[in-house]
């Protein structure tokens, strides 16, 4: 199986970034979240499972200057580009060759190690970033279809039921 990554590791004043490294298209993926599993969440984890936390395994570049792990250095965004499903990065909107790559941390993450004021400028910015435990029902609603399902079923386990 060819591992998907369609990322590459920017750096710039104030940290890392990634950028794709070609044009997707929405539903397609970004990039497969290669790591370890951990049960506790970390400055560099990415949630995947409401007890599961993925950790890189390896975090600098091979002997091309490719990252193995690039997912770590993604961004927060309020309005984002892609989503976490599963082990992979999916664009939720059309991503250009070198465009930024971010997903919304509170549509994976529950409760975050390090919660942070987000400077992403977008008009639906939520400044505080938490964890999808700290939102509000109305909020929760507004991201819908990009939320992870083990945090819709951790909230309102019968109503996650009653639609399957
Ligand atoms: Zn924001």
């Amino acid at each position: 199986m060819k591992v998907i990554q369609k990322l590459q590791v920017g750096s710039r004043v104030g940290g890392h970034f990634v950028f794709a490294t070609e044009s997707v298209e929405v539903g397609q993926v970004v990039c497969y979240l290669r790591g370890e599993i951990a049960g506790e969440p970390s400055r560099f984890s990415i949630q995947v499972g409401m007890h599961t936390h993925l950790v890189p395994d390896i975090d600098v570049p091979d002997s091309d200057g490719h990252y193995v792990c690039p997912w770590i250095y993604t961004n927060h965004s309020c309005a984002p580009n892609t989503r976490v499903l599963g082990r992979e990065l999916v664009a939720i909107k059309p991503i250009s060759t070198g465009d930024e790559v971010t997903f919304d941390y509170e549509t994976s993450e529950w409760d975050m190690a390090e919660p942070f004021q987000c400077l992403c400028g977008s008009p639906d910015c939520r400044k505080e970033i938490r964890g999808y435990k700290h939102l509000t029902d109305s909020t929760r609603r507004l991201l819908g279809p990009d939320v992870c399902a083990y945090l819709i079923e951790e909230v309102a386990p019968a109503e996650a039921g009653s639609t399957q």
